[in-house]
């Protein structure tokens, strides 16, 4: 837990600001925040692409049993 000197007191992890500075003087006082803040419609479309990849993974195996079954039959 960091120490602030300036506030004479330990500041919980999460209360630092993305830069790991103290909530009540600002002080650096923790790492800041390397991972970013990722935008909300970041998700989304990373959700649409893995539906999208996932559906034509589908395709393939489904294109891959008919391949299968017209050698086989
Ligand atoms: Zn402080």
């Amino acid at each position: 837990m960091p120490w602030c000197e300036s506030c004479d007191r330990h500041v919980d992890k999460g209360l630092l600001s993305s830069q790991g500075g103290c909530p009540s003087c600002g002080k650096q006082i923790g790492e800041p925040s390397k991972r970013p803040n990722t935008p909300w419609h970041f998700w989304v479309v990373a959700a649409g692409a893995a539906l999208y990849l996932g559906w034509r993974a589908v395709e393939l195996v489904v294109w891959i049993i008919q391949q299968l079954l017209q050698a086989a039959g």
